[in-house]
């Protein structure tokens, strides 16, 4: 059987930006190559499956243009020497995003596994569209970020059950749905979306994340706007939380 590989964007080291799990830090792995065109798309260059990637941990020389794809015991490798660093900064976990990272299960669960027997575990970030792949790796992880991608933001809508199957598998580990929301989503549109995620998961915590920037999804609502849907997925979810992208507040990837 052939070694399981994957595309790598990039690899470094910085605090969780989103989400629940905001401010750990963590080692990011970044895939390349995603199925989805999210009109918000915060990072189009990962979406090219094509390229090379660059590894920039603190402790280690940078390396940079090195060759794709990457077979997941490589990426260990590279890993157990900044792991063996004795000044290394602590990483709660290492975050796998892309891109979207269920294009590759294999190398996931791969990666996932030899995680496990080094003890730092793996914060998966999924789109929430592949709820086959991620039934095939859900064993080797240990947190997920599932995205609820919202019809306005894409363009063509998902069909919900392939978030609410996703949502389901991902409510048997920690974790969060982010819901990235704009000043061109409705209240009908929304209300619809946390009726769906109340379905498939009753108890998942939800973020409501407002966009960085302008895009062609729209701009950032306003706090009002915020406050009020933060009030309405209430009426759905125990637990709902308006946070914004952090790391673009920091400054830093
Ligand atoms: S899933 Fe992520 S990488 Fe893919 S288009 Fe959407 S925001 Fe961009």
């Amino acid at each position: 059987m052939s070694e399981p590989t994957a595309p790598l964007y990039e690899v470094f080291f910085s605090v969780q930006g989103e989400g629940l799990w905001v401010g750990m830090p963590q080692v990011f792995v970044r895939v390349r190559g995603c199925d989805l065109r999210c009109l918000y798309c915060d990072t189009p260059a990962a979406r090219e499956e094509r390229g090379e990637w660059a590894l920039d941990l603190p402790g280690l020389p940078p390396r940079l243009a090195q060759p794709n794809p990457v077979p997941a015991d490589c990426l260990l490798v590279l890993l157990d020497e900044w792991l063996r660093l004795p000044e290394r900064p602590a990483a709660h976990s290492l975050a796998l995003t892309g891109g979207e990272p269920l294009l590759y299960p294999d190398f996931v669960a791969a990666l996932g596994r030899g995680l496990r027997s080094r003890g730092l575990p793996l914060y998966l970030e999924t789109g929430g569209h592949h709820p086959e792949a991620l039934a095939q790796v859900l064993e080797w992880v240990d947190f997920v970020a599932l995205d609820c991608k919202l019809p306005s933001t894409l363009p063509e809508a998902l069909a919900p059950e392939v978030f609410t199957r996703s949502a389901a598998l991902a409510a048997r580990l920690p974790f969060c749905v982010k819901m990235v929301v704009t000043d061109r989503i409705s209240e009908a549109e929304l209300e619809q979306a946390f009726r769906v995620l109340a379905e498939a998961a009753p108890c998942a915590p939800l973020v409501l994340q407002p966009v960085t920037g302008v895009s062609p999804a729209g701009g950032p609502p306003s706090g009002r706007h915020l406050l009020a849907w933060q009030a309405l997925a209430g009426r759905f979810l125990s637990e709902v939380r308006v946070i914004p992208q952090c790391h673009r507040l920091l400054g830093v990837r």
